[in-house]
């Protein structure tokens, strides 16, 4: 059964390195698999669109993102802009509890990685799974919303990410 690992917060030193890129050979591994498992359900059980795995204090670059479809683990992803239109979003994050601002993000963007088999995956994101992308791949450079929020908010709208 998947377990529900602790969060980290601010000012915990592992949300502000730069993440490691897994090797792909531990990708199968039971181990591996079952953090996953509890990355899925971190996630779901702290009612959050997005997980980044420095936010329950696990250095790897892997995140998963809550897509209509299901959840979705990106192991060692990169998420470029493919438009230079920005949209302002109002977001917070697990890490920060209780502060919200607006950052402004990319409108469009295309995300590559490997899925938790290990087999590589691209696609572009728009809209609001733009911003969760965005919000995600920050993590694993040690980067949080709140070094880019242009002002904060008190939240009303805010995406827990
Ligand atoms: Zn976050």
């Amino acid at each position: 059964m998947p377990k529900t690992l602790p969060l980290v917060t601010i000012p915990t030193p592992s949300l502000r390195v730069r993440s490691v890129e897994v090797d792909p050979a531990v990708i199968g591994t039971p181990d591996f698999q079952l953090f996953l498992d509890d990355l899925i359900q971190t996630m779901f059980d702290d009612n959050g669109v997005g997980i980044a795995s420095p936010q329950v204090g696990r250095n790897d670059r892997i995140f998963v993102v809550d897509e209509k479809s299901g959840p979705r683990v990106i192991i060692n992803p990169e998420v470029t802009a493919t438009t230079k239109s920005l949209v302002e979003s109002e977001e917070g994050c697990l890490s920060v509890p209780g502060v919200y601002g607006i950052v402004e993000r990319f409108k469009k963007v295309h995300v590559t990685g490997l899925d938790r088999h290990g087999r590589k995956m691209a696609f572009d994101a728009r809209g609001f799974m733009a911003i969760v992308y965005q919000h995600e791949y920050d993590h694993l450079n040690g980067v949080l919303f709140i070094d880019k929020a242009i002002r904060m908010t008190k939240g009303g709208n805010s995406v827990r990410v």
